[in-house]
């Protein structure tokens, strides 16, 4: 006697069962509620009887840490400030100023410069 699938309700055999939750589950059934990416036995998470993957399995700390406008500001603020700042680049590089240096050599002007 071959169980139902817990998603379709179609007979599960053997070959394609996967026994999880206390229900049975054809391999291609048994996937996310949320995002419908097939799981397997090591990679999911059940939640009332019910898979999902990792990203999509409703963590009970939600409620506990609310994201308030407060909290979302501080946050960014303490990862700008972790972040070391990129140098902005001078304006002019090395070639630039090798260039005017053997431009000045050349000329044979002005006593003032
Ligand atoms: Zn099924
Ligand atoms: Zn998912």
């Amino acid at each position: 006697m071959n169980p139902n699938c817990a998603r379709c309700g179609k007979i599960v055999y053997p070959t394609e069962k996967v026994n999880c939750l206390d229900k049975f589950w054809h391999k291609a059934c048994f996937h996310c509620e949320t995002c419908k990416m097939t799981l397997n036995m090591k990679n999911y998470k059940g939640y009332e009887k019910k898979p999902y993957c990792n990203a999509h399995y409703p963590k009970q700390s939600f409620t506990m840490v609310a994201d308030t406008p407060e909290n979302l500001r501080l946050k960014q603020q303490s990862e700008l400030q972790s972040q070391p700042r990129p140098k902005p680049p001078r304006p002019g590089g090395q070639g630039v100023k090798g260039s005017a240096l053997g431009r000045g050599a050349v000329l044979p002007l002005s006593p003032l410069a």
